[in-house]
């Protein structure tokens, strides 16, 4: 999952270097602010929290690929080969969280972590800006934050997030049933029976889990992943499916851009564009699950949106 503001048109190819050897392809580069304001896709939540700057999981659809801070990034890399921790991030996000509170706005704050990035990628092993920001949203809990990953790493900071309570959502990718489109399109990802486990472990520990189908990609039984799905979310999950068209934010420009057009056709599975499997997917645990089931922004936004009804049911009751 990465969507955040559209951008402004390419201006024109820029050779990029695969190298992600270099010192300037993960050297830190100091947080100037926390909390982002949110539009765009994400317009249900606030703000978004990025701790890191680049994704070293690369998913060859990554819709970040058509973002400013992607396209303007210097030096030059390819998506996937840089990875900036933004220090001092934490400390930036303490005093903007007690600046909301001062105002009375931090039980209407709903916050993204991330939209540009994964929060626990590999370098998250080292950094643990995102372990830090948690500890700092624990001290100081804003109505909802919602943790967006596909990594198992999240695990070591389950006790963070069960101490957020019911303001925090662990969302975890999986976006098909197939090892083998998993490995085509993000092979640098962890596999798909490594997420099924963190999200079996997120329900063990009692963190309230979302399960993210976004994008969905080529599945080899859509009811078979369906009922896993049903398995996985339990009594209390929720799943959001989304398809490259509904939720790259321009209605499928910025995947055409990717590689996942060429990668589609080599593997011959159907157009990118064909949105039949992950309509049918979502149509096929609506009817199981009813409104814990949401379709691409629409999905994504509920959290928050819950999150404003109460706020507003409890003023009502004042
Ligand atoms: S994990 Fe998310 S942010 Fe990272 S490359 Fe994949 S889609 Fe993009």
């Amino acid at each position: 999952m990465a969507s955040e503001q559209p951008g402004a048109p390419e201006p024109g190819a820029r050779h990029r270097s695969t190298t992600a050897g270099s010192d300037a392809a993960h050297a830190p580069r100091p947080a100037s602010g926390a909390l982002t304001r949110t539009g765009g896709f994400l317009c249900g939540f606030t703000h978004t929290l990025q701790p890191y700057i680049g994704c070293s999981f690369g998913c060859a659809y990554c819709y970040v690929q058509g973002l400013q801070v992607h396209r303007f990034h210097q030096p030059p890399l390819e998506w996937g080969a840089y990875a900036h921790p933004r220090t001092g991030i934490a400390d930036k996000l303490r005093r903007e969280l007690l600046r909301l509170q001062k105002k009375g706005a931090l039980g209407g704050c709903s916050i993204f972590m991330s939209s540009a990035t994964d929060p626990y990628q590999p370098a998250e092993r080292t950094w643990r800006l995102s372990r830090a920001c948690l500890e700092v949203l624990g001290a100081t809990p804003p109505g909802l934050v919602v943790v967006q990953t596909r990594s198992p790493l999240v695990r070591d900071d389950f006790a963070l997030l069960h101490a957020l309570g019911a303001h925090a959502w662990l969302s975890v990718t999986l976006e098909t049933d197939d090892e083998a489109v998993r490995r085509a399109l993000t092979p640098r990802c962890p596999s798909l029976a490594q997420r099924v486990t963190l999200i079996e472990q997120a329900q063990d520990a009692g963190l309230n889990v979302q399960i993210a189908v976004s994008p969905c990609l080529p599945l080899r039984d859509v009811e078979g992943f369906g009922a896993q799905l049903l398995k996985l979310a339990g009594a209390r999950g929720r799943v959001v499916v989304d398809s490259y068209v509904a939720g790259d934010g321009q209605g499928g420009r910025r995947t055409a851009a990717t590689a996942t057009p060429a990668l589609h056709a080599a593997h011959a599975w159907a157009d990118w564009r064909d949105q039949q499997q992950p309509h049918a997917l979502h149509a096929w645990l609506q009817q199981r699950m009813g409104d814990r089931v949401g379709w691409s922004q629409a999905g994504f936004a509920v959290l928050p949106a819950l999150l404003a009804a109460e706020a507003q049911a409890a003023g009502e009751r004042r």
